[in-house]
């Protein structure tokens, strides 16, 4: 077996050179609108998913993902030449591409969600080769025509963009937002590139000042750390500057450039968050966000302090692992890479222990995902698993915005309310699901979007709710207020 492993993966070149053959006859004669060769696409897929570390089944899938669609190649054949894993994969992401993706509004965007949410269900590598598949049109969007390339761009930044965040996998969703960001608000991306070069420039220099300072004290204290500047990317830069109170003042936006600290291990971040602050004063009232402690709910763990760097210049410092870095730019494939090395034995001591914690009932279906991979001891069972034929028995519900929660089978409106916030089951006036007004007790299942009526003033949970809810968590507080 002719083997290469790229990072901690390892690769069989065999069958990766065959699906590449595969394709190359597949797609032979076909171009791009670019000029080139229509077999440059799927390649460019699979050497995108490669840099994210996935597996040899979702770079085969990659480079043979448009060979239904475009060259009438049947699944049969795939699962013939490849196995019935690729071949799932493929025709997985040929229905995803199916699903029409349309509207801004947030029930459409809610009910598009859910559709790639059934997809993602049965196997979450056919989204992730759909994100790679987006990645690479929108960095070949050029040569189309305007109203194309609008819709497409649009497309881009109100679905495959929010889904990259939901995954955690930043780095993507900053480029997609960027890329789409160019052609669908050509003005208003000029604006904000113009007016962002000087401040990156002046914020830049003040971080090169900080990084001599604050490395000296950590190599001091014994910590290795790498540290380099990031600059906002345009599209979040520009959202931040429409809000009121900045008013495109782009003075006032304190992480325009944030400087990163890149440590090995957890209890080192809270040393560098010591170190810099014995350095730069914190800035009063703007503070500092430990998401390590409380990470947020797309599973970013970072810490984050606001302080007066060289010339009074508020700087925002990002204080984080490696792991952590690795997951918050490429998430749950990140998280995948992880898993997958561990399984591979390599030592434990490269891998940051404990990088995920699941707390109590509400979980949100990312750590959910990750914590589920991380109970998975065999690469078979891995494999049975990521096609997450196990998840059927799994209950998720939309919140009217997208979020998803992940309750056991049989919960109810009032588990569901509980879930999103101890507060809000203290305002249940009624629910609707998928729009329709339901019964407090009435049994949730996968894929519903539930709303819960508020009422105006909070009021006492009813007794009566304990006879059907199922969550601990919803348990516990209602007993608190009635008995
Ligand atoms: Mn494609």
């Amino acid at each position: 077996m002719k083997e290469l492993t790229l990072g901690s993966v390892r690769h069989d070149v065999g069958k990766i050179e065959k699906a590449w053959e595969f394709a190359r006859i597949a797609h032979y004669g076909q171009k791009r609108l670019t000029g080139e060769d229509y077999v440059y696409h799927p390649l460019n897929v699979a050497i995108i998913l490669a840099g994210w570390k996935l597996d040899d089944a979702s770079i085969i899938a990659a480079l043979l993902h448009d060979t239904i669609e475009d060259c009438g190649v049947a699944k049969t054949e795939i699962a013939a030449e490849f196995g019935a894993d690729v071949a799932e994969l493929v025709d997985g992401v040929t229905k995803v591409s199916h699903i029409r993706l349309k509207g801004s509004r947030d029930q459409e965007f809610v009910e598009n969600l859910r559709k790639i949410f059934l997809v993602m269900a049965r196997d979450l590598r056919v989204v992730l080769i759909k994100l790679g598949d987006r990645l690479h049109n929108m960095r070949t969007l050029y040569p189309l025509p305007e109203d194309k390339r609008m819709k497409i761009a649009l497309e881009t930044l109100e679905v495959y963009a929010p889904l990259a965040e939901r995954l955690g996998m930043g780095q993507v969703k900053a480029e997609l937002d960027d890329l789409a960001f160019e052609y669908a608000y050509e003005d208003e991306f000029r604006r904000v590139n113009a007016g962002a070069s000087e401040y990156f420039k002046k914020t830049g220099e003040h971080i090169e000042v900080m990084k001599k300072v604050i490395g000296r004290s950590l190599t001091r204290e014994g910590v290795r750390a790498d540290i380099h500047a990031r600059e906002k990317h345009l599209y979040s830069l520009w959202r931040k500057l429409q809000r009121p109170s900045i008013n495109w003042d782009f003075g006032e936006i304190h992480d325009i450039v944030a400087m990163r600290v890149i440590v090995e291990e957890v209890a080192q971040c809270y040393v560098a968050l010591g170190v810099v602050h014995s350095k730069y004063k914190p800035v009063p009232h703007l503070g500092v966000s430990d998401f390590i402690a409380q990470p947020k709910p797309n599973g970013y763990r970072s810490i984050h302090t606001k302080v007066f760097g060289p010339g009074g210049r508020i700087v925002e410092v990002q204080i984080r692992t490696r792991e952590m870095n690795e997951q918050a730019e490429y998430g749950v494939a990140a998280h995948w890479a992880y898993s997958d090395a561990k399984m591979r034995g390599v030592s434990e001591g490269k891998l940051e222990k404990g990088s995920v914690r699941v707390k109590g009932e509400k979980l949100l279906w990312v750590k959910q995902l990750v914590q589920w991979q991380k109970e998975i001891k065999d690469t078979r069972e891995f494999l049975m698993a990521v096609k997450f034929d196990a998840f059927n028995h799994r209950n998720f519900v939309f919140s009217p915005k997208g979020d998803v929660y992940d309750l056991p089978s049989s919960a109810t409106p009032v588990d569901f309310a509980f879930a999103v916030h101890t507060d809000l089951g203290k305002y249940i006036k009624g629910a609707k699901v998928n729009g329709k007004f339901v019964p407090l007790d009435y049994k949730l299942s996968s894929g519903d979007v539930v709303e819960i009526i508020k009422s105006k003033n909070p009021r006492n949970p009813s007794r009566g709710w304990l006879e059907f809810v199922v969550t601990t968590a919803a348990r516990r507080k209602i007993k608190r207020e009635v008995e």
